[in-house]
């Protein structure tokens, strides 16, 4: 707890990762290199959607809110660019989560390349639009996720992980059979259809969803999906049903990590306050003090916006004092905020492959 009231666990660790300013939001490098045989590695993930039984879905994919219906077997991309083929940009220990995710230690995060959803002001959006990937077989992702168990992690952290959802579930099966004991971490936009986080039932631990508008405009605005606030809910109340209780482990060292539950994100974007009440309002007049609420300021301009001038700047320390100030005044509890004021920079990793050293490289 501190002065500022009941939103809570904003402990000096916040201070030394995400929830401080980042320091470096340059360290950005494309590594497309290599090139190898479109068609084996095509092959490859026929076969791979064979063994593992998601063929269907690949073949006439539907598994998020944008329908495409695309055969993603064949090669085709839908709305998220990517075929059937997983990509990945990096596999790391990340330092820059909340602290019950993050710890001391690090999350072991898994930067999926695509997004189905494209963000406007997205912060990795050279992976979002599909650049800097390596193509990954479901036994080399299931050998990833064992690695960074290996290196300490203390979950895994499935970033941008929707479209690949029936690979994902296939590594984590394999890999549980191997060993795989740290809690899984699902970390997404949230534009989700309840039936496809069905997948993963059992499989995650911890749900790391953004609620990202409450409002259609700023959805279509934003991110072209009007009808964002309706899937991103229906999604969430799954992620609750499938764990429905937080769980919290403390360390020797007096560190408490999260081993279950669900964390929900919510970016304060420019001129959107109002927007902003109506998420915290709806997440806690649903789930009351059942979920974590993590409010966060770190919006920062990527690009210049010709034609949404509202995004070239940042969001004022005082505006997201107010936004935490009504979090409190709702009775919201239990809570993250980042504290220090509204970030200079934001942190980006770099997208060099790192963790994927010695896998195949996309061919496209
Ligand atoms: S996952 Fe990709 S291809 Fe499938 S429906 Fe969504 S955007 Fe379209």
């Amino acid at each position: 707890m501190t002065e500022r009231g009941a939103v809570v666990d904003k402990t000096s660790e916040n201070r030394d990762g995400l929830w401080k300013t980042q320091g470096s939001g340059g360290e950005r490098k494309e590594t497309c290199g290599d090139r190898e045989d479109s068609g084996a590695l095509r092959e490859r993930a026929v076969q791979e959607a064979r063994r593992f039984g998601y063929e269907r879905e690949m073949s006439d994919c539907t598994l998020c809110p944008r329908n495409c219906h695309a055969d993603r077997l064949s090669g085709q991309r839908g709305y998220c660019g990517q075929t059937a083929q997983i990509t990945a940009a990096r596999a790391a220990l990340h330092y820059w989560e909340e602290p019950c995710i993050s710890g001391k230690a690090g999350s072991g995060a898994v930067f999926f390349c695509g997004c189905p959803l494209r963000c406007v002001f997205c912060q990795n959006s050279l992976i979002a639009s599909g650049g800097a990937g390596k193509a990954v077989s479901v036994e080399e992702l299931s050998g990833i996720f064992l690695r960074l168990q290996a290196q300490g992690a203390n979950n895994i952290n499935l970033v941008t992980p929707t479209h690949f959802v029936p690979q994902i579930a296939a590594a984590l099966r394999l890999s549980r059979e191997k060993g795989l004991g740290i809690p899984v971490v699902y970390n997404t936009g949230s534009y989700e259809k309840a039936e496809t986080l069905k997948l993963l039932d059992g499989l995650v631990d911890i749900y790391l969803p953004d609620l990202k508008y409450a409002s259609p405009e700023p959805a279509e605005r934003y991110s072209h999906a009007p009808d964002y606030f309706e899937a991103a809910c229906g999604a969430i109340a799954e992620m609750v049903r499938q764990v429905p209780e937080a769980v919290f482990e403390e360390t020797q060292t007096g560190e408490k990590r999260m081993k279950r539950g669900v964390i929900v994100r919510h970016l304060l974007l420019p001129g959107q306050s109002m927007d902003s009440r109506r998420v915290l309002h709806y997440l806690h007049e649903t789930y009351g003090n059942r979920i974590y609420i993590s409010i966060m300021n770190q919006y920062t301009p990527m690009r210049h916006f010709e034609d949404l001038p509202e995004l070239n700047r940042r969001v004022r320390g005082k505006v997201y004092e107010r936004l935490v100030d009504s979090a409190i005044a709702l009775g919201i509890e239990n809570g993250f905020i980042q504290e220090g004021g509204t970030a200079e920079e934001s942190f980006v990793p770099l997208w060099d492959g790192t963790g994927l050293e010695g896998i195949s490289r996309r061919t496209d």
